[in-house]
Order: C-alpha cells, then sequence, then structure tokens
C-alpha cells in the first residue's frame, strides 16, 4: 500500500514537489489537475484543520478513495493571530505574496512583539477513515523582506534559532524544520506503519 497513488488535493506542483523532497520520492501523487477538477472548493471553514477537511472530503465524496489535503498559513501573536487561515488571501482575494508581506509589515510598524508560527495541517482521508497531521514553526518576523528564495511569507520569517528570513536560509532548512515538513514527517511515519501493522 506504501505505493498507491495518493490524490493531493492541490492544483499546485510546486507543493507536491516540496513535499516530495521532504518525505521522498518514491511517494506517487495525483493533483487536481491530473483528475480534471475544475470546480472551486470553498474553504469556509474557521480552522486550518476545517478546510484542510473541506478540501479532502469533496474529493473523497466525489469518488476519490485515497485522498489528502493540505491547508497552511502563519499566525502573528500581536494581531491575534492573524492572518491564520486567511494568509493566502490577507491583502485581498487575488493579492500577491508581495501584497500580504508589505500588509503585514505595515499592521506591526511600531510593535515590538514579533513572535509569530507557521503551521500546517493534514487531512487524510482514505476509505472513509480520516487522519489528521499537524506541524508548527516557530519565529519571529523580520523589520523588512530579505532574500529571493521560498514564497509566501517566507522573506519576512525568522525562525527560532537563526538570525536570517526562510528566505534567506533556503530549501535545506525548510526541507528539515518546516511546520510542512513535520507534519509530512508525521504522515509518513503513519502511512509506512501501517504498512507494517
Ligand atoms: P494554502 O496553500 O491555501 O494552504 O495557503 C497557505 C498560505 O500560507 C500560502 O499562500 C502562504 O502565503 C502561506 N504559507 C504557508 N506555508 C508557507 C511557507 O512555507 N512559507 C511561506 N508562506 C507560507
Amino acid at each position: 500500500m506504501h505505493n498507491s497513488t495518493i490524490l493531493f488535493a492541490t492544483g499546485n506542483q510546486h507543493k507536491v514537489d516540496e513535499v516530495k523532497t521532504i518525505i521522498g520520492e518514491t511517494y506517487q501523487f495525483k493533483t487536481l489537475k491530473d483528475i480534471n477538477w475544475t470546480t472551486e472548493i470553498i474553504e469556509d471553514g474557521t480552522t486550518f484543520h476545517q478546510n484542510a477537511f473541506i478540501k479532502a472530503s469533496t474529493l473523497y465524496t466525489a469518488g476519490n478513495p485515497l485522498v489528502l489535503s493540505e491547508d497552511s498559513g502563519i499566525e502573528v501573536t500581536a494581531l491575534d493571530h492573524a492572518p491564520g487561515i486567511y494568509s493566502a488571501r490577507y491583502a485581498s482575494m487575488h493579492g500577491s505574496d508581495l501584497d500580504n508581506t508589505t500588509l503585514l509589515l505595515h499592521n506591526l510598524e511600531g510593535v515590538a512583539n514579533r513572535h509569530a508560527r507557521f503551521i500546517a495541517v493534514i487531512c487524510l482521508i482514505e476509505n472513509g477513515e480520516v487522519k489528521f497531521f499537524k506541524g508548527e514553526w516557530y519565529g519571529k518576523i523580520a523589520d523588512a523582506a530579505y532574500g529571493e528564495g521560498g514564497f509566501g511569507y517566507d522573506p519576512i520569517f525568522i525562525p527560532e534559532g537563526y538570525t536570517q528570513t526562510t528566505a534567506e536560509l533556503g530549501d535545506t532548512v525548510k526541507r528539515k524544520e518546516s511546520h510542512r515538513s513535520k507534519s509530512f514527517m508525521q504522515f509518513k511515519t503513519y502511512w509506512e506503519g501501517r504498512d507494517q501493522g
């Protein structure tokens, strides 16, 4: 079963590639593109868990027996945990990464408490059985954007134990320590462990 093809509820091939570098190239995923899925899935939950479940269960109900989804974002303590589940659309519905990071820096101008964390929640549905895996990555928001690597909030997030942003630190650090890495390593442990059970 380890080699089953899993439907990854994302249209973002970049995300799939990043995940494979974390859990291994032997994992086979297909994406929404591969199944010609064009219907927009409305993520109207109020938590990462709910939104991950909405994505996975919509596809499961549509006839896909093995589905995995991931919902992620960043929470900033001084902003009452915003942008949270709205991370991708913080500045506006179709705002760019630059719009989002610019707004976040603006909202933190003069604020001393820069604590933040990335969160990733995975929902796996296999033949009706639902499992969640969660990863967090603690750090702080920089005073400005630095670095060219990564995506999203990477240019303004400095992980605990470092002095540079994740955009400057690059893929190796992210692959080992990020919220996505932690959640997918939990998934991997579960997935490979259950083969032996
Ligand atoms: P999702 O793809 O709907 O889960 O949206 C997650 C959003 O959170 C992304 O658009 C990014 O803005 C942000 N985000 C999640 N993970 C990361 C990361 O590893 N680096 C930077 N931004 C991230």
